[in-house]
Formats: structure tokens, C-alpha cells, sequence
């Protein structure tokens, strides 16, 4: 009997998820356009199910069952587009074809349209979890038509990682949906790193809290209500020892963050679409700005404050602020990457469910947490909410949060610890809430220079000052 689904490139990815599905009891074809890697495959792993080695892409379609289920986990970019073309001609119509790289939403839009004409379903699905979620259970989000998820949505969420018996995996909508779902996932994953990343900044410089110390805060945080894999992990690296030098792990990695580009991808369309995503822009520029080493290099030595350390006992309570400005923190930045999901929902006609998205990301992926709960539940009861702000839960949690949120970013401004993802989210959160901004003063300055006009708080209509004459106002 012929296979039931196919995966293409088998690199770390390909492979796990190729070894998931055949764990699942699915007959599985393998392609790689390197031969050797299939190979490999099977005599590694050809215990563990069914595989259906294929040595070139028209063996690899022939060997499934109709309507095909492909996986494309190749390179993304070009390689994508080459693999796409290959395999387009020896297609059905009807099969379905998912591209599970990181590629950008566009390209996803590009492709589905490209094959919705030769009568192929075009899935761009996100993939999170990396090597291991691959594996074990990744948060797979598929963009795509309802027809494509009707055939392949059973397989993905049986693969998918399982949190309450509920997998994590949903049909996030049509085309291009999928990535760009995942894409803003990443970018939050970003925000959620930097955060924690200014915690122990804060902990470490501001109160003279040792690695060691900071790793059992955490754990402590852990069990509470900001239970995630990221403080986790956090946990580990910092109790980790490095075994050369006998030194905390985290004082001998060199402090220039790196980044594969998801994260600048979000913060690009949220420009494009006018969300203002302010927690993962300054995470992304905070990498930046750490691997800047020139700039840093120049800057060293320029004047700090004098005075540098909490004293005793206020370093005792700081650790309880800071556990509070990152929850609050936290809340900003999946509230405007929601904001975000949202606004490209909106423009590109996806209809999103978003208590659906935060319920995928409970399990398998980077950002999985007990907190994305509260989300789902937020957008369970108010599918239209503003602002996950102004739920119930998170506006008694910031009632709680701001005093402490309040006195860490100040702590920080006169310590000196730079802490832009606390002071950012800060800031978003009281122009939130502000009556009046200042943004009138921004329109008078713009009338001024440009006659750009302005509209009145008493009087509909559009108007202009006659600032270089007799400063009288004219309607436009
Ligand atoms: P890589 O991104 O390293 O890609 C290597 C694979 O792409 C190999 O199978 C390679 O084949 C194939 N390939 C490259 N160029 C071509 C081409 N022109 N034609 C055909 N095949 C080509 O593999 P990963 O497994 O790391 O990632 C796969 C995808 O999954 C990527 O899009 C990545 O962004 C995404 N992803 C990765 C995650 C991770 O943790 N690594 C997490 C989530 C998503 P060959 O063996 O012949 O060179």
C-alpha cells in the first residue's frame, strides 16, 4: 500500500518529523535531494515505522496515496521555491502540498496562489519547537483552505503536541495565515527572552544577586503564574558552570545576541500595518544593539550614575518588583503581538480565531506557558477585545503589578541597567491609558510646518491655522 503522507528535506526537521508521523503508525515517504540523508534515515531510524525511502522526486510522488499529503521542509527561500517547481508537474489536482519552513507570510500568499491555479492546496504552515518539538510534539500552525485542512489537519494534529489531551495545532486560515501567525510567535518569543534577559540584569547588577542565586529566584517564579519553558531554560543556563574555567556559563558566552531574522520580519509588518509592537522592536534592537561591538566599544567609559547597587534591604524586596514587572511586561508584549495577529487578520481576510492561537501555544512550542490560559479565556469571552489589557484578569493583575513595575524601571533608570523591554512596555501601557497624549501638540507642529491640518475634540471637520499670518483658523 502506498504511503500516507511524504516529507521532503530531511535535515533535523524533515527528519523528526518524518520519525514523528511514522511513530503515529503513518507510512511515511522520504525524499532528500541529497540521497545519502534518506539513507541515512532509514538505517538510523527504520524501526521506529514505516518508511518509504524514495531516491527522486517522481519515485517520492508516485509512492503516496491520492490526494497527496508533501511536506517541504527545505531550506526556506529560494530552496523552497526549487522544490515547489520540481514536484508542481507531477502533481494531481486536488493534492496537498505544505511548505512547513520559516518562510516570510508573503511568499506563502505568492506560492498558494501560484498552485490554487494548477488546482493544488498550498498549506504554509508554522512549525515550532524546534529539532525536538519535531519529534515529540511540535505547535503547528497551518494556513491554508479549509479543503487542505479537511485532508491533512487530522495527521498535523496528530503529530502535534498534546496539552490537557487538546493538540496543538489549529487551522489558522487561509494562505499565508499560517506563517504569519507563527512569524509573530517568534517575534514574541523575542520580546519574552529579552524580558527575562533584563531580569537577571536586574537581579545581577542592580541587587548583587550571583547566577547561582538568580537560577533558584527563577525556579521559584516557575512555580507560579509565570510558568513557561523560557524562565525554565533560563534557570538551567544561569545554575550552569562552565567547565573550563570553573566560572558561571553565562559570564563566558560572548553578550552579542544573534538573530535569524523572524523577529525583524515582525516588527517590519507591524510597521506596514501600524501596530505599534514597541516589546519586540526593542527586543529586536536590544540584539542589535548587543552586537554592535564597535559602537559599544566607543561608548564604554561614557558617564553612569554614582550610585551603582540597592542597598541590602531593598535588594531583599527588588526581587518580588521584578517578578512583577516581568508579568506585566510580559502581558504588553503578547498583547500588542495579538494586536498584531489581529490588524493582518483584518487586512488579509483570514479571520483568525485568537483564543484558538493561544491555545496552541500552550504546548510544544518556544513561548509555551501556563499564561497563554488567560489569553485564550480572554478572547473566549470577548472575541473582539481591544486590547487583552483591559480583560478582567490582566487589568487586575497590572492593578497589582504597576507600583512594582513603576519602581524597577526607575530603579533601573538610576542604577543605570538598561532595562528597554520593561521601560517600553511601561510607557505603551500609560499611553494606553492616558486621556489626553500628546499627540495634539504633534498635530499643532505639523499644521505649522506643513499645513498638514488637524480635526477639533468640539467640532467635526478639518482644520488649519494661518500661522504665518494672523493665526486665525480656516476649515478645510
Ligand atoms: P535547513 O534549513 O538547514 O535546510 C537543509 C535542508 O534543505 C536539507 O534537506 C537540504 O538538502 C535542503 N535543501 C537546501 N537547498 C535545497 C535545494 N535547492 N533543493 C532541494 N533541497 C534543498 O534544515 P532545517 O531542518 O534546520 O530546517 C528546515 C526548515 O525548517 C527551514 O525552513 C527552517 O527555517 C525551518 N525551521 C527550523 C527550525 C529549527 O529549529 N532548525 C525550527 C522551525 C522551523 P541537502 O541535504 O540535499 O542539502
Amino acid at each position: 500500500s502506498q504511503a500516507q503522507v511524504g516529507v521532503t528535506g530531511l535535515a533535523v526537521m524533515g527528519r523528526n518529523l518524518a520519525r514523528n508521523f511514522a511513530r503515529h503508525g503513518y507510512r511515511v515517504a522520504v525524499h532528500n535531494r541529497t540521497a545519502a540523508r534518506t539513507t541515512a534515515l532509514v538505517e538510523e531510524f527504520g524501526h521506529e515505522g514505516e518508511f518509504r525511502p524514495a531516491r527522486t522526486p517522481e519515485e517520492f510522488v508516485t509512492s503516496l496515496e491520492r490526494p497527496r499529503r508533501i511536506v517541504i521542509m527545505v531550506k526556506a527561500g529560494g530552496p523552497t521555491d526549487a522544490v515547489i517547481d520540481e514536484l508542481v508537474p507531477l502533481l494531481d489536482a486536488g493534492d496537498v502540498v505544505v511548505d512547513g519552513g520559516n518562510a516570510h507570510f508573503l511568499d506563502t500568499r505568492r506560492r498558494e496562489q501560484a498552485l490554487r491555479a494548477h488546482g493544488l492546496h498550498f498549506v504554509g504552515s508554522g512549525i515550532s519547537g524546534g529539532e525536538q518539538g519535531a519529534l515529540e510534539g511540535p505547535s503547528i500552525m497551518p494556513g491554508g483552505t479549509a479543503e487542505s485542512y479537511r485532508v491533512l489537519g487530522p495527521l498535523l494534529e496528530d503529530i502535534a503536541a498534546k496539552v490537557d489531551g487538546a493538540p496543538c495545532c489549529t487551522h489558522i486560515g487561509p494562505d499565508g495565515a499560517g506563517h504569519f501567525v507563527k512569524m509573530v510567535h517568534n517575534g514574541i518569543e523575542y520580546a519574552d527572552m529579552q524580558l527575562i534577559a533584563e531580569a537577571y540584569d536586574l537581579l545581577r547588577h542592580g541587587a548583587g544577586r550571583q547566577p547561582g542565586e538568580i537560577a533558584e529566584i527563577f525556579r521559584g517564579w516557575n512555580d507560579g503564574r509565570l510558568e513557561s519553558y523560557l524562565i525554565g531554560i533560563t534557570a538551567e543556563v544561569l545554575a550552569h558552570t562552565d567547565a573550563a574555567t570553573g566560572k558561571p556559563f553565562v559570564d563566558v558566552v560572548l553578550d552579542q545576541a544573534e538573530q535569524k531574522g523572524t523577529g525583524r520580519w515582525t516588527v517590519q509588518t507591524a510597521l506596514e500595518l501600524g501596530i505599534p509592537v514597541s516589546g519586540i522592536a526593542e527586543a529586536v534592537f536590544a540584539r542589535s544593539l548587543s552586537g554592535s561591538a564597535e559602537l559599544r566599544a566607543a561608548a564604554h567609559g561614557l558617564p553612569g550614575p554614582t550610585e551603582t547597587w540597592l542597598d541590602s534591604a531593598a535588594s531583599d524586596r527588588f526581587a518580588e518588583d521584578v517578578e512583577q514587572a516581568l508579568y506585566a511586561s510580559k502581558m504588553v508584549a503578547y498583547a500588542q503581538g495579538f494586536n498584531q495577529i489581529q490588524a493582518g487578520s483584518a487586512e488579509y481576510a483570514w479571520d483568525i480565531d485568537l483564543g484558538a492561537t493561544a491555545a496552541i501555544w500552550r504546548g510544544g512550542c518556544i513561548i509555551r506557558a501556563r499564561f497563554l490560559d488567560r489569553i485564550t479565556a480572554a478572547y473566549r469571552a470577548d472575541g473582539r477585545l481591544p486590547t487583552l489589557l483591559t480583560d478582567e484578569h490582566f487589568r487586575e493583575a497590572l492593578a497589582g503589578a504597576q507600583s512594582s513595575w513603576r519602581r524597577v524601571v526607575t530603579t533601573a533608570a538610576q542604577l543605570g541597567v538598561p532595562a528597554p523591554g520593561f521601560a517600553t512596555a511601561l510607557a505603551y501601557y500609560d499611553s494606553l491609558r492616558a486621556e489626553r497624549l500628546p499627540a495634539s501638540l504633534v498635530q499643532g507642529q505639523r499644521d505649522y510646518f506643513g499645513a498638514h491640518t488637524y480635526r477639533r475634540t468640539d467640532r467635526v471637520g478639518t482644520f488649519h491655522t494661518l500661522w504665518g499670518g494672523d493665526r486665525s483658523e480656516e476649515e478645510r
